[in-house]
Protein backbone atom coordinates (compact mmCIF):
# COMPACT_ATOMS: atom_id res chain seq x y z
CA UNK A 1 0.00 0.00 0.00
CA UNK A 2 1.54 2.75 -1.25
CA UNK A 3 -0.36 5.64 1.03
CA UNK A 4 -0.50 8.75 2.95
CA UNK A 5 -2.35 10.77 0.47
CA UNK A 6 -3.99 11.10 2.83
CA UNK A 7 -3.78 8.94 5.96
CA UNK A 8 -7.01 9.53 6.58
CA UNK A 9 -7.89 7.29 4.07
CA UNK A 10 -5.02 4.98 4.40
CA UNK A 11 -5.81 4.19 7.88
CA UNK A 12 -9.71 2.49 6.22
CA UNK A 13 -7.49 0.67 3.66
CA UNK A 14 -5.68 -1.15 6.56
CA UNK A 15 -8.95 -1.52 8.10
CA UNK A 16 -10.46 -2.66 5.13
CA UNK A 17 -7.88 -5.16 3.88
CA UNK A 18 -8.10 -6.80 7.31
CA UNK A 19 -11.78 -6.98 8.00
CA UNK A 20 -11.70 -8.53 4.39
CA UNK A 21 -9.46 -11.05 4.98
CA UNK A 22 -10.84 -11.41 8.25
CA UNK A 23 -14.38 -12.19 6.40
CA UNK A 24 -12.89 -14.63 3.61
CA UNK A 25 -10.16 -17.06 6.20
CA UNK A 26 -12.29 -16.49 9.20
CA UNK A 27 -10.33 -17.05 13.02
CA UNK A 28 -7.44 -14.66 13.34
CA UNK A 29 -6.46 -14.57 10.13
CA UNK A 30 -5.37 -11.15 8.74
CA UNK A 31 -3.67 -9.47 5.93
CA UNK A 32 -0.40 -9.88 4.97
CA UNK A 33 0.74 -6.42 4.09
CA UNK A 34 3.02 -3.16 4.00
CA UNK A 35 2.56 -0.08 4.34
CA UNK A 36 3.95 2.91 2.59
CA UNK A 37 3.21 6.29 4.16
CA UNK A 38 4.37 9.29 2.81
CA UNK A 39 3.80 13.32 3.96
CA UNK A 40 0.90 14.73 2.01
CA UNK A 41 1.83 18.15 2.62
CA UNK A 42 4.70 17.45 -0.11
CA UNK A 43 2.61 15.65 -2.40
CA UNK A 44 -0.25 18.43 -2.70
CA UNK A 45 2.43 21.05 -2.85
CA UNK A 46 3.91 19.38 -6.05
CA UNK A 47 -0.01 19.21 -7.44
CA UNK A 48 -0.40 22.65 -6.50
CA UNK A 49 2.37 23.69 -8.38
CA UNK A 50 1.66 21.30 -11.40
CA UNK A 51 5.04 19.14 -10.47
CA UNK A 52 3.32 16.06 -11.39
CA UNK A 53 6.71 14.34 -12.61
CA UNK A 54 8.41 15.07 -9.32
CA UNK A 55 5.21 13.49 -7.82
CA UNK A 56 5.53 10.97 -10.12
CA UNK A 57 9.14 10.04 -9.19
CA UNK A 58 8.80 10.22 -4.84
CA UNK A 59 5.77 7.81 -5.46
CA UNK A 60 8.18 5.64 -8.02
CA UNK A 61 10.88 6.14 -5.51
CA UNK A 62 8.41 4.93 -2.47
CA UNK A 63 7.03 1.90 -4.72
CA UNK A 64 10.77 0.18 -5.74
CA UNK A 65 11.27 0.65 -1.83
CA UNK A 66 7.71 -1.41 -1.25
CA UNK A 67 9.08 -4.30 -3.74
CA UNK A 68 12.21 -4.39 -2.40
CA UNK A 69 10.06 -5.07 0.99
CA UNK A 70 8.63 -8.16 -0.37
CA UNK A 71 5.44 -6.67 -1.68
CA UNK A 72 4.02 -8.58 -4.71
CA UNK A 73 1.01 -6.56 -5.69
CA UNK A 74 0.94 -2.50 -5.47
CA UNK A 75 -1.97 -0.36 -4.12
CA UNK A 76 -1.63 3.19 -4.75
CA UNK A 77 -3.95 4.67 -1.96
CA UNK A 78 -5.15 7.46 -3.99
CA UNK A 79 -7.40 8.31 -6.88
CA UNK A 80 -5.76 11.64 -7.62
CA UNK A 81 -2.08 10.27 -7.87
CA UNK A 82 -2.90 7.89 -10.56
CA UNK A 83 -2.29 10.86 -12.91
CA UNK A 84 1.13 9.32 -12.81
CA UNK A 85 0.45 5.68 -12.41
CA UNK A 86 2.37 5.14 -15.59
CA UNK A 87 5.21 6.40 -14.42
CA UNK A 88 5.18 4.67 -10.41
CA UNK A 89 4.10 1.31 -12.34
CA UNK A 90 7.49 1.99 -14.87
CA UNK A 91 9.45 1.83 -11.91
CA UNK A 92 8.41 -1.76 -10.61
CA UNK A 93 8.20 -5.13 -11.65
CA UNK A 94 5.19 -5.64 -9.67
CA UNK A 95 1.45 -4.86 -10.83
CA UNK A 96 -0.33 -1.77 -10.14
CA UNK A 97 -4.12 -2.30 -9.29
CA UNK A 98 -5.51 0.55 -10.75
CA UNK A 99 -8.46 2.16 -8.61
CA UNK A 100 -10.11 3.34 -11.43
CA UNK A 101 -9.99 -0.24 -13.23
CA UNK A 102 -11.79 -1.77 -9.46
CA UNK A 103 -14.38 0.82 -9.66
CA UNK A 104 -15.26 0.27 -12.90
CA UNK A 105 -15.52 -3.10 -12.79
CA UNK A 106 -17.90 -2.88 -9.58
CA UNK A 107 -20.29 -0.38 -12.18
CA UNK A 108 -20.70 -2.89 -15.32
CA UNK A 109 -21.15 -5.38 -12.28
CA UNK A 110 -24.10 -3.27 -11.36
CA UNK A 111 -25.55 -3.15 -14.94
CA UNK A 112 -25.04 0.48 -14.97
CA UNK A 113 -23.72 2.29 -17.41
CA UNK A 114 -23.88 5.99 -16.40
CA UNK A 115 -22.12 7.39 -13.81
CA UNK A 116 -21.42 10.76 -11.70
CA UNK A 117 -18.07 11.42 -10.63
CA UNK A 118 -17.03 12.81 -7.49
CA UNK A 119 -13.45 13.52 -6.48
CA UNK A 120 -10.65 15.98 -6.70
CA UNK A 121 -11.14 18.87 -9.28
CA UNK A 122 -7.88 16.94 -10.90
CA UNK A 123 -9.53 13.36 -11.33
CA UNK A 124 -13.34 14.96 -12.13
CA UNK A 125 -11.74 17.25 -14.83
CA UNK A 126 -8.43 15.25 -16.40
CA UNK A 127 -8.40 12.35 -19.12
CA UNK A 128 -6.29 10.38 -16.99
CA UNK A 129 -9.01 9.17 -14.55
CA UNK A 130 -12.47 10.06 -16.81
CA UNK A 131 -10.82 8.54 -19.66
CA UNK A 132 -9.68 5.14 -17.68
CA UNK A 133 -13.76 5.04 -16.95
CA UNK A 134 -14.72 5.32 -20.54
CA UNK A 135 -12.23 2.72 -21.54
CA UNK A 136 -14.40 0.42 -19.71
CA UNK A 137 -17.71 1.52 -21.52
CA UNK A 138 -19.03 3.78 -18.68
CA UNK A 139 -20.19 7.51 -19.79
CA UNK A 140 -19.05 9.66 -17.05
CA UNK A 141 -20.80 12.93 -15.43
CA UNK A 142 -19.06 15.52 -13.64
CA UNK A 143 -20.55 18.22 -11.25
CA UNK A 144 -21.19 21.69 -12.87
CA UNK A 145 -18.09 23.81 -11.73
CA UNK A 146 -19.31 25.70 -8.65
CA UNK A 147 -20.10 21.95 -7.40
CA UNK A 148 -16.88 20.62 -8.62
CA UNK A 149 -14.94 23.70 -6.71
CA UNK A 150 -17.14 22.63 -3.42
CA UNK A 151 -16.24 19.11 -3.77
CA UNK A 152 -12.80 19.76 -4.32
CA UNK A 153 -12.40 22.11 -1.59
CA UNK A 154 -14.01 19.44 1.23
CA UNK A 155 -11.73 17.03 0.40
CA UNK A 156 -8.46 19.22 1.11
CA UNK A 157 -10.05 21.60 3.93
CA UNK A 158 -11.51 19.33 5.56
CA UNK A 159 -11.49 15.48 4.72
CA UNK A 160 -7.82 15.05 4.62
CA UNK A 161 -7.38 16.69 7.92
CA UNK A 162 -10.07 14.43 9.75
CA UNK A 163 -12.78 17.03 9.68
CA UNK A 164 -16.38 15.33 8.95
CA UNK A 165 -19.08 17.97 9.13
CA UNK A 166 -22.82 17.59 8.74
CA UNK A 167 -22.97 20.69 6.41
CA UNK A 168 -20.39 19.39 4.61
CA UNK A 169 -22.35 15.85 4.49
CA UNK A 170 -25.51 17.86 3.59
CA UNK A 171 -23.69 19.96 0.53
CA UNK A 172 -22.67 16.59 -1.27
CA UNK A 173 -25.84 14.97 -0.64
CA UNK A 174 -27.34 18.12 -2.83
CA UNK A 175 -24.38 17.69 -5.40
CA UNK A 176 -25.12 13.78 -5.85
CA UNK A 177 -29.00 14.50 -6.34
CA UNK A 178 -28.03 17.03 -9.03
CA UNK A 179 -25.93 14.23 -10.75
CA UNK A 180 -28.70 12.03 -10.55
CA UNK A 181 -31.06 14.23 -11.63
CA UNK A 182 -28.81 14.81 -14.65
CA UNK A 183 -29.01 11.43 -15.47
CA UNK A 184 -26.16 9.31 -13.47
CA UNK A 185 -27.41 6.09 -12.54
CA UNK A 186 -24.81 5.52 -9.79
CA UNK A 187 -22.11 8.08 -7.91
CA UNK A 188 -18.82 7.26 -7.73
CA UNK A 189 -17.10 8.31 -4.47
CA UNK A 190 -13.59 8.79 -6.79
CA UNK A 191 -11.21 10.34 -4.01
CA UNK A 192 -10.59 7.73 -1.06
CA UNK A 193 -11.87 10.46 1.43
CA UNK A 194 -15.39 10.76 0.63
CA UNK A 195 -16.41 7.64 2.09
CA UNK A 196 -15.46 8.76 5.60
CA UNK A 197 -18.44 11.84 3.99
CA UNK A 198 -20.89 10.12 2.78
CA UNK A 199 -23.02 6.52 2.09
CA UNK A 200 -25.28 5.14 0.42
CA UNK A 201 -28.07 6.49 2.69
CA UNK A 202 -26.85 9.70 1.40
CA UNK A 203 -27.70 9.48 -2.75
CA UNK A 204 -30.92 8.48 -4.49
CA UNK A 205 -28.69 6.39 -6.37
CA UNK A 206 -25.89 3.37 -5.80
CA UNK A 207 -22.60 5.10 -4.73
CA UNK A 208 -19.42 3.22 -5.32
CA UNK A 209 -16.52 4.30 -2.67
CA UNK A 210 -13.50 4.11 -4.39
CA UNK A 211 -11.21 2.77 -1.02
CA UNK A 212 -13.46 -0.09 -0.40
CA UNK A 213 -13.45 -1.38 -3.97
CA UNK A 214 -9.87 -1.07 -4.78
CA UNK A 215 -9.29 -3.39 -0.99
CA UNK A 216 -11.69 -5.66 -2.30
CA UNK A 217 -10.00 -5.96 -5.80
CA UNK A 218 -6.43 -6.31 -4.03
CA UNK A 219 -7.84 -8.65 -1.23
CA UNK A 220 -9.21 -10.92 -4.39
CA UNK A 221 -6.36 -11.09 -6.31
CA UNK A 222 -3.69 -11.56 -3.33
CA UNK A 223 -6.16 -14.24 -2.45
CA UNK A 224 -6.07 -15.92 -5.76
CA UNK A 225 -2.24 -15.66 -5.81
CA UNK A 226 -1.99 -17.01 -2.18
CA UNK A 227 -0.41 -14.00 -0.95
CA UNK A 228 -2.87 -12.39 1.42
N1 LIG B 1 -7.29 10.82 -1.47
C1 LIG B 1 -7.73 11.66 -2.51
C2 LIG B 1 -8.00 10.92 -3.79
O1 LIG B 1 -8.38 9.79 -3.74
C3 LIG B 1 -7.14 13.03 -2.65
C4 LIG B 1 -5.77 13.25 -2.10
C5 LIG B 1 -4.76 13.26 -3.17
O2 LIG B 1 -4.65 14.30 -3.82
O3 LIG B 1 -4.11 12.26 -3.39
O4 LIG B 1 -7.92 11.47 -4.86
Amino acid sequence: MLGGMSWESSAEYYRLANELVRERLGGLHSARCLLYSVDFAAIEHLQAAGRWDDAGALLATAAGRLEAAGADLLVLCTNTMHKVADQIAGAVRIPLLHIADATAGAVRAAGLDTVGLLGTAFTMEQEFYTGRLASHGLTVLVPEAADRALVHAVIYDELCRGIVTASSRAAYTEVIGRLAAAGAQGVILGCTEIELLVGPEDSPVPVFPTTRLHVEAAVNRALAAGSA
